[in-house]
């Protein structure tokens, strides 16, 4: 395996994976500074594993926006306490 992290040389001017996993959240949020956007999008120019991450995850957080803030309808909740109550 690769070894990551101590020993590891980082140009300032480019984001490494490690860099585009940790501020992805944000790059898809769109709160990220513009500069950050830019290497950003320069890592994902020429690193296709970090594309498909980042495409996944903005996938995901879509997801998670679109879904309704509200309880599972009373029927649904009590079949599902009743299954967990039970057991045995
Ligand atoms: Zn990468």
């Amino acid at each position: 395996m690769a070894s990551t992290g101590a020993g590891k040389k980082k140009t300032p001017d480019e984001f490494c994976c490690g860099d585009v996993e940790a501020m992805a959240s944000e790059f898809v949020d769109q709160g990220l500074d513009e500069p950050l956007v830019v290497k950003m999008h320069r890592h994902l120019g020429f690193c296709p594993p970090c594309q498909s991450f980042v495409a996944s995850f903005s996938k995901t957080v879509r997801l998670l926006h679109a879904m309704p803030r509200k309880p599972a309808p009373d029927g649904l909740r009590q079949s599902i306490m009743k299954r967990t109550k039970k057991r045995s």
